[in-house]
């Protein structure tokens, strides 16, 4: 293979992707649709399970759906029509005409997923070292193989990233999302008539919560079928982020605990806080909760996004923070500006070069703006 980067073309690349999940599948895809030859390589076994969040259904990834003949993307969405904020007591206090479409992370991962084809999506399959002058990829199993063009889609803990930037480290904020999802068929009259169309938020003293209908767990929008989705941004409430993300194991969780996971104290503190300070149907949503989960809110950027051979991508690159609403949103647009580059250019440095330009300048905005929504929305910046 040339070492020489500009003599190289940018059609039929050999690609390998580190990391199945959503940047690595969004790629795949995008790729493949253009004629080049994509392995993805994904470290868990088995199929990925989601810890069972909703997402915004951003234009990117309904987009993305559609143009790739992967599903209409209205048969795995939910929509609301009107944004309310409560006041502790329940009442309105604001209804503004505003709509928003919603959908799940597993219903996107399983369409995405059932799209790339098997014999080219290894699981159990664990990149553990790049070359990126020269596309080498090493495997925790002793194996490697080389490509024209290796893109890392391996999340916020990104080996890859930790190989390249070193120094580049994650910044956690002062508060956590508390989740959970409850079965439309768990919820009272009441409640779904309160959450049902709506995006619907309550804002206390540094603390936010929201909630709004999403598919089923097989991906379905039938009214009975939906599973009502929430988020509580709320302060470590004078704990240490140890004490809660210690799991049930006993291992302490530097980014999520899963669903079930949560050990008996931390849960019931919150469910416990729920009830003295959220309006009540948000209270009776927690408590309807079986198995809440929580994911540290951090921060995380790289000065670029693009090393020779390799490109940083989805969470790999750039973590902002949830209330953006864009985590797979951008891992859509990172891979299909990616293969827009590669069209554009002749040269795979020029496609590069300018792929890491644009998306590096997107991410660090989008970081920013994270940052700046959670201060103002949690109320941490007066
Ligand atoms: C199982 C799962 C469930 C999720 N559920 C939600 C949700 O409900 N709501 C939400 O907002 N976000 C969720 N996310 C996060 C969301 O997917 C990302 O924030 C966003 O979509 C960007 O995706 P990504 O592919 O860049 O990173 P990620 O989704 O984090 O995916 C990274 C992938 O790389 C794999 N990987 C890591 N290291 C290696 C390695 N060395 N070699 C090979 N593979 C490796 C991981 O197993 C993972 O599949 C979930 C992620 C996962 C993995």
């Amino acid at each position: 293979m040339s070492q020489d980067l500009a003599n190289e073309p940018s059609e039929s690349l050999s690609v390998t992707i580190s990391g199945g999940s959503m940047g690595g599948l969004f790629t795949g895809i995008a790729l493949d649709s253009a004629g080049h030859d994509v392995t993805i390589a994904e470290r868990s076994t088995g199929d990925l399970r989601s810890r069972g969040g909703g997402i915004l259904a951003q234009q990117s990834i309904r987009q993305f759906l559609s143009r790739h003949d992967i599903i209409d993307p209205t048969r795995i969405t939910t929509r609301a029509s009107e944004r309310r904020f409560l006041t502790v007591d329940g009442d309105v206090q604001t209804a503004t005409p505003d709509s928003a479409v919603f959908t799940s992370w597993d219903a996107v991962y399983r369409q995405l997923r059932a799209a790339f084809p098997d014999d080219r999506y290894h699981t159990g399959r664990t990149v553990t070292d790049l070359k990126p002058t020269d596309g080498t990829v090493r495997f925790a199993d002793g194996d490697r193989t080389t490509a024209d063009l290796v893109v890392a889609a391996d999340g916020g803990r990104s080996t890859a990233r930790e190989q390249l930037f070193p120094d580049v480290d994650t910044e956690f904020a002062d508060y956590v999302a508390w989740r959970g999802v409850v079965p439309e068929a768990d919820l009272s009259d009441a409640v779904i008539d309160a959450f049902d169309d709506r995006f619907t938020f309550y804002k206390g003293n540094r603390t936010l919560i929201l909630a709004y209908f999403i598919p089923g767990e097989d991906g379905s929008t039938d009214p009975s079928d939906r599973r009502l989705n929430w988020v509580w941004y709320d302060t470590l409430s004078g704990r240490e982020r140890e004490t809660i993300f210690t799991d049930t194991t006993g291992t302490s969780q530097q980014f999520s605990v899963s669903p079930g996971q949560l050990r008996d104290p931390v849960e019931t503190r919150q469910r416990e806080r729920a009830a003295e300070i959220l309006p009540p149907v948000f209270t009776n949503l927690v408590e309807s909760t079986t198995a809440p989960f929580a994911q540290a809110i951090y921060d995380l950027q790289t000065p670029q996004m693009t090393v020779d051979r390799v490109c940083l991508l989805g969470d790999a690159a750039f973590v902002a923070r949830p209330h953006t609403g864009a985590g797979t949103s951008k891992a859509a647009s990172d891979a299909v500006e990616l293969k827009a580059a590669l069209d554009r250019y002749s040269s795979l440095r020029d496609a590069l070069a300018s792929w890491n330009e644009s998306r590096t300048d997107y991410g660090a905005r989008l970081v920013a703006r994270g940052k700046e929504m959670g201060d103002e929305r949690l109320s941490l910046v007066s």
